[in-house]
């Protein structure tokens, strides 16, 4: 057998988090030599060896690489001539370890801490801030690069003489761990009461929390990325006073289960599932309520799903251990504002909600919500794409090589996006920009991103609507710095995100729908079939416009578009004081913009079916609409299309009128609530068979809120490759608004 030479290119996060020590030892278990060097995104090696032998290495390097290590691309080159190379030499200059700028995101708790937190023996046993390198928070604690313990939170808990041993020990796992620590001289956890006086340290604190708790009070827990309020979740009375304290009355709350056996027995869980709710990044996993536990699961949340997460920091742990099977844990945040994260913040506004307070004087960074996602195709299919993922980036080769961007993103939904090379940094869930506080946060997040990943943006692009606070932040930047800024469809930027998402390029058909977004006509779109690739597009298709009685207030008072959608449909005016109100704005059209949203026409049908006429938080008359949904059922309305300014409109009267006769011959609300969404698959079918015809294009991708709709989004793709169809969702940024800002930097960067 005869030796040669190999170049591997690594690339991903592959720094502190100790990848190198294992390298240098599988290196040693294939008998291969050469040498590392850290590479601006990853790492590069050099290695001769039997040519069997370099490909097990390879094939071995993902399979036992360490729990944080995230490996987005390997290149590799065989037969090079022998270079001579004895041994293996980790090559490394201060400099170049200042280029590779890949931090990883919070990872939850290892086996190996878990064990050694349950050994009594161990000297960490029991302490709530055991971690390692394949463990711990890293993005939440850190203030600057490079990465080690002086810029993050830890940098006030200097090692103490076992600790530091571990660090320097390249055999240990705590090797090159910056957040590592132990009771003697780490972090520690206290309680107090409402007030915020304190009333136990330690095992104490922790037994005071758990105590409440069980009394049915409602304690603020603070963890990696915030603070979570936590109650009992089996006594709805208790889950009630924590609704009526946050003022938060419908809007489901989510539940951390002690184990997957624990999550097991409020909901069913594929394997795919449990994969996901038990991974490193521990998501906030959208699950479907066990049937026999739906009515004692009704005050959690008030849909068929539920939001389920597993402990990911010790503290956690040792919170449920022996003691609970699962708790409600909700972001503590007041009406929009963003995730409380700093002990006298906690206590000064929550006060009024939380009964007792399990603080640490550990300081929390960066703000980073519970992500959370429902799994489809046995992977992540985010509604929040934020703590355990961000601030990994999303590789994506339509990126341009050599001009840094950033992207504002849209308003209610917000996240940024700033992208250097092929690697975009999508941000972490933000919230609602109108308001203040939340509108700050997403200001020093824009220039810590900047700062952690050393980007210089070169150019700017916003939503086309000039009104949102992200537009006008993003106006400000451009003329403050003189940096060119692109405005950018709201739907072309869904389009070129999912298109992003998928790593396409070229044209394609996009099914974009949502709630809102300002098109180039200045009316509301949201129903829309484009064409089109990353630098333009055109409108292929919408669907008839809707009337919005009151304007804005349609978007809350569901029956408003129930009346007009009956009214366009042909049946007659109600009697009601209210329904000849609107009547008389119809008619003169005073304060009835027209929108052409899908998610108004869901609004619509589900006041019609009596599901909901007034919607108590965003998108609920959709939720519950799917909720009601009845599986199996197959028949659809009739689908006609319209066509005006050569635009293929769905018009949806016929559809309004069959439901409206249907439900007065007794069809049931179940029955009728699948018609519809059966109704949307159809009417999008033959939108795209249409497209095709105009087009050749055979590529669909499919973005915007509408799309967390699941029976839709299981249903449609099917139906579409039943027409030869490539369909395309997204994998790794939300279909809402929240992954808009990935689209509008792609697009910007083929603009600029
Ligand atoms: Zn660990
Ligand atoms: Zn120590
Ligand atoms: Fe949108």
């Amino acid at each position: 057998m005869s030796r040669e030479r190999a170049l591997i290119r690594i690339h991903g996060i592959v720094q502190g988090v100790g990848f190198r020590p294992f390298v240098h030892r599988l290196v040693r278990e294939h008998a291969l030599s050469g040498f590392i060097k850290n590479t601006s995104s990853g790492v590069e090696l050099e290695l001769e060896g039997e040519r069997a032998a370099l490909e097990a290495f390879l094939a071995d390097l993902p399979k036992k690489m360490p729990r944080l290590a995230m490996i987005d691309g390997i290149e590799s080159r065989f037969g090079l001539p022998l270079a001579g190379y004895d041994g293996f030499e980790i090559r490394m200059s201060r400099r170049e370890e200042l280029r590779n700028t890949l931090i990883s995101p919070d990872i939850a708790i290892c086996d190996d801490c878990l064990h050694e937190l349950l050994t009594p023996s161990d000297r960490r046993y029991r302490y709530p801030f055991i971690n390692c390198t394949n463990c711990g928070p890293r993005f939440t604690i850190i203030k600057d690069v490079p990465y080690d313990r002086d810029r993050t939170s830890m940098g006030s808990f200097p090692m103490c003489e076992d600790c530091d041993r571990e660090y320097h020990d390249i055999e240990n796992r705590r090797y090159h761990a910056q957040p590592d620590a132990c009771p003697v001289c780490g972090p520690h956890i206290f309680y107090t009461d409402a007030e915020g006086n304190p009333v136990a340290e330690g095992e104490a604190a922790l037994h005071e929390a758990q105590q409440a708790l069980l009394e049915g009070k409602i304690v603020a827990v603070k963890g990696l990325g915030g603070v979570h309020l936590a109650c009992r979740c089996d006594e709805a009375s208790v889950v009630q006073t924590l609704r009526r304290r946050k003022q938060r009355d419908e809007k489901p709350f989510a539940v951390m289960c002690r184990d997957a056996a624990c999550a097991r027995e409020l909901c069913e869980i594929s394997v795919e599932e449990e994969a996901v709710l038990t991974s490193v990044r521990r998501p906030i996993v959208l699950l479907k309520k066990r049937a026999e536990k739906a009515e004692a699961l009704s005050h959690l949340s008030e849909n068929a799903m539920l939001g389920v997460m597993l402990p990911y920091t010790p503290l956690h742990v040792l919170l449920f251990e022996g003691m609970f099977d699962a708790l409600v844990m909700t972001s503590a945040n007041i009406s929009d504002t963003p995730i409380v994260k700093d002990n006298g913040e906690a206590v000064e506004r929550l006060r009024h909600i939380a009964d007792g307070f399990l603080l640490h004087n550990r300081d929390i960074q960066t703000r980073c919500d519970d992500s959370l996602c429902a799994v489809v195709k046995g992977k992540e299919y985010f509604l929040r794409r934020s703590r355990g993922y961000v601030p990994f980036p999303v590789r994506c080769g339509a990126l341009p090589a050599g001009v840094h961007l950033l992207a504002c993103g849209a308003e209610q939904k917000a996240s940024f996006c700033l992208t250097k090379g092929d690697y975009a940094f999508p941000s972490q869930h933000i919230g609602d920009l109108k308001n203040y506080e939340t509108l700050s946060h997403y200001e020093q997040q824009i220039a810590h991103f900047e700062r952690l990943f050393d980007i210089v943006p070169r150019g700017i692009a916003c939503d086309l609507h000039p009104d949102y606070l992200s537009t006008e932040f993003a106006r400000d930047l451009s003329e403050k710095e003189k940096i060119p800024l692109l405005p950018v469809q709201h739907h072309h930027a869904h389009m070129a995100a999912c298109m992003a998402d998928n790593d396409l390029s070229g044209r394609c058909i996009g099914l974009i729908w949502d709630g809102t977004g300002l098109g180039t006509d200045r009316t509301i779109w949201g129903g829309e079939c484009l064409i089109g690739d990353y630098a333009c597009f055109e409108r292929f298709g919408s669907i008839r416009p809707i009337p919005l009685i009151g304007g804005d207030r349609a978007v809350t008072m569901l029956e408003r578009v129930a009346y007009a959608l009956l009214r366009n449909a042909g049946y007659a005016a109600g009697e009601t004081a209210e329904t000849a109100q609107y009547e008389k704005m119809l008619q003169s059209g005073l304060n009835c913009p027209v929108s052409s949203g899908m998610g108004r026409l869901f609004d619509g049908v589900s006041a019609l079916l009596g599901i909901r006429t007034v919607a108590g938080y965003e998108g609920q008359g959709a939720v519950l609409l799917e909720a009601a949904a009845r599986k199996g059922e197959t028949e659809a309305f009739p689908v006609v299309f319209e066509e005006t300014d050569g635009i293929v409109r769905f018009d949806w009267r016929p559809m309004i009128a069959a439901l409206v006769q249907q439900r007065e011959s007794g069809t049931d609300t179940g029955t009728l609530a699948a018609r519809f969404l059966n109704t949307l698959t159809e009417m999008a079918v033959r939108q795209c068979c249409m497209a095709r015809k105009a087009t050749g294009l055979d590529r669909v991708v499919l973005s915007g809120g509408t799309f967390q709709n699941l029976y839709l989004l299981r249903a449609l793709p099917v139906k579409l490759q039943e027409k030869g169809f490539s369909v395309f969702t997204h994998r790794r940024v939300a279909c809402n608004d929240e992954g808009l800002s990935l689209g509008q930097a792609v697009i910007a960067g083929q603009n600029f």
